[in-house]
């Protein structure tokens, strides 16, 4: 694929337009490319891939996308379920200590 020595840019003819992501360096950086200079230009709206990923690729990524079971331990104070190394939600000790609660809300 061969790009052309200039891209037009359109103005607008009333036309439907895109917003393309990909300017040529020379253009204004909010310029709006209608679809008639992006056929012009030839260049792919999107990012492409190279090459296909294999059935072993994919399956070797998807993998890693089970999810499991929270582990939940015992509050040694209150005996509740609690996750470990974490404060426990019911009576608010770590290891025993009561924990002074956040001053602002935890993200
Ligand atoms: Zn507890």
């Amino acid at each position: 694929m061969q790009r052309p020595q200039s891209h037009p840019i359109a103005e607008d003819v009333g036309a439907p337009c895109v917003l393309a992501s990909w300017r040529p360096a020379s253009a204004p950086r909010r310029a709006i490319i209608t679809l008639e200079a992006l056929r012009y230009s030839q260049q792919p709206l999107m990012a492409v891939p190279k090459r296909k990923t294999s059935k072993s690729r994919r399956d070797k990524r998807r993998a890693q996308h089970g999810i499991s079971i929270p582990r939940v331990q015992v509050c040694p104070t209150c005996k509740q379920p609690k996750r470990p190394h974490r404060v426990c939600p019911n009576c608010k000790t770590y290891r025993g200590r009561d924990v002074e609660p956040l001053r602002v809300q935890a993200p």
